[in-house]
């Protein structure tokens, strides 16, 4: 704005410049002429005449002070200046039309002046503009490619550089084909390019194969118009914008693998709930021990439907951070030693012989008692389950007071686990195949020990595990 009206202040000025000056040369050229002087010419006749003879002596002679301020200025701009016979009466009118050359030179140096200011202020905007585009490109997570009109990179950002694993430096201002070991991406730029299909958008899934592994994006490819008006617009250059879906699409998948697995799991008590108390309505049950036994299974089924509905909604709570944790200072030997107490019975049942070495109970840990109890029975349980009869399940805490740790291990002389089944035991509703005969399960035991201890304490979970020799399931957490 501030350009435009200095240019309109500007404009009409010179004009009016320029008349001034032509109107005082005129009358200074006449004046020069003494034409005009009636004190030495008498008579309006001779006024007239001399006014007349003096207009065409001036046009004349202004005529030849051009043609000779024209050689002058000419030798002058080309450096090599050279003597110009000028006759005395064109000596005025000679430097009267230099002036003019003069002040159109000026007003030409003004206006060329005006003309770099807005251009300088033109390049600061797009310098400015350019920056913040380029300030965008990098902030973003997203891989971006930015080509021209002959294919070439002109901006890249970091995720693309980490995608494609490019070097930024390298790349700029290559062929695309050349900085780019993706021929199916350059492929689909190239169309894009060539496409005339300005200001487009075209969205597209594409693979990246990265460390022997597909990553899944999301391409969208964008051709950047010339700016060209009348509808010639040509394709100047293409964006292109990698999404990674990778991740996305594995939630997704989790979530369905996690639904049809919940529904599976709550299926199977509910159809054995339904299927003895239709045979209980249908009288099935002629006696007392029957009619027991069936109350019993369907009391047994009912508590492992509850069990895995609160394992189901802890998991959720935990992983969500909707669980209310209650730390506080307690000793981690108190807590085993509950849980030992309540698992002993069990063993019992099965011969297991329950071998504790705790440390003091001075130790202490910042936790939540409830999760560490859990935590630490569902680890006795698995051992008293998966441990064949007259097995041993051995409870050892263990202080290293100079790391500032405090360890729960928890040792049977089970079934144990293959190597190959072991990185997923902590995976939702996994359970090893093997091991399914041995004991009833729902896969979410592990699962939830491993959220309480390391999403909820920080801790660490410890396993260890030999297929005939037993397993060590454990956690270390740190001391307070
Ligand atoms: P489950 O309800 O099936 O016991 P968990 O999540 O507690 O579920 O355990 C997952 C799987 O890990 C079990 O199905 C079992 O195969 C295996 N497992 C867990 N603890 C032990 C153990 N102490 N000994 C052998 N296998 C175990």
């Amino acid at each position: 704005m501030r350009i435009d009206r200095s240019l309109e202040i500007l404009v009409p000025a010179c004009i009016a410049a320029g008349a001034a000056c032509v109107a005082g040369e005129l009358s200074q050229t006449i004046n020069s002429l003494g034409v005009m002087s009636p004190s030495t010419l008498a008579g309006g006749t001779l006024l007239l005449v001399g006014a007349t003879a003096g207009l065409l002596n001036y046009v004349v002679t202004r005529r030849k002070s051009r043609e000779l301020a024209r050689q002058a200025t000419a030798a002058i701009a080309s450096g090599q200046p050279k003597f110009i016979e000028v006759p005395q009466t064109a000596l005025k009118p000679l430097v009267l039309a230099l002036n003019d050359c003069f002040n159109a030179a000026e007003r030409t140096v003004v206006d060329a002046q005006a003309e770099v200011k807005e251009l300088e202020i033109q390049l600061k905007v797009a310098t400015g503009q350019r920056q913040q585009a380029q300030a965008i490109i990098y902030s973003i997570n997203d891989a971006v490619l930015v080509t021209d009109a002959f294919d070439e990179v002109l901006m890249a950002n970091d995720a693309a550089a980490k995608t494609f694993g490019l070097d930024l430096k390298a790349i700029s201002r290559k062929p695309i084909d050349q900085a780019l070991n993706d021929p199916a991406l350059v492929t689909l730029i190239r169309d894009m390019r060539q496409s005339k299909s300005c200001n487009e958008r075209r969205v597209v899934e594409h693979r990246v194969r990265r460390n022997d592994k597909d990553s899944v994006f999301k391409l969208t490819l964008s051709a950047i118009g010339d700016g060209a008006v009348g509808g010639d617009e040509e394709p100047a250059g293409v964006v292109a914008v990698l999404h990674d879906m990778t991740r996305e699409n594995e939630i997704a998948r989790m979530k369905n693998d996690f639904v049809s697995s919940v529904s599976h799991e709550l299926r199977t008590p509910l159809s054995s709930i339904r299927a003895y108390v239709e045979m209980l309505v249908d009288g099935e049950a002629n006696d007392e021990k029957t009619t027991r036994e069936f109350y019993d299974i369907i009391l047994s089924e009912s508590n492992r439907l509850g069990r895995l509905i609160d394992n189901i909604l802890n998991i959720s709570r935990i992983e969500s951070g909707l669980v209310e944790i209650k730390r506080q200072p307690l000793s981690v030997m108190v807590v085993v030693k509950e849980a030992i107490d309540v698992i002993v019975p069990q063993a019992k049942v099965k011969n297991i012989r329950v071998e504790e070495h705790l440390e003091p109970s001075f130790y202490q840990t910042n936790a939540d008692k409830d999760m560490l109890y859990q935590a630490v029975l569902n680890l006795l349980s698995n051992a008293v389950k998966y441990t064949p009869d007259g097995g041993t399940v051995t409870i050892r805490t263990s202080v290293d007071e100079a790391m500032g740790k405090v360890a729960v291990r928890v040792i049977d002389t089970g079934v144990g686990i293959p190597a190959k089944d072991l990185p997923f035991v902590f995976d939702k509703f996994f359970r090893v195949e093997a091991n399914k005969n041995v004991a009833k399960g729902t896969g979410l035991g592990l699962s939830l020990v491993k959220n309480m201890i390391e999403t909820v304490h920080k801790g660490n979970m410890i396993v260890e595990s030999e297929v005939g020799r037993g397993s060590c399931f454990g956690f270390e957490l740190d001391l307070c």
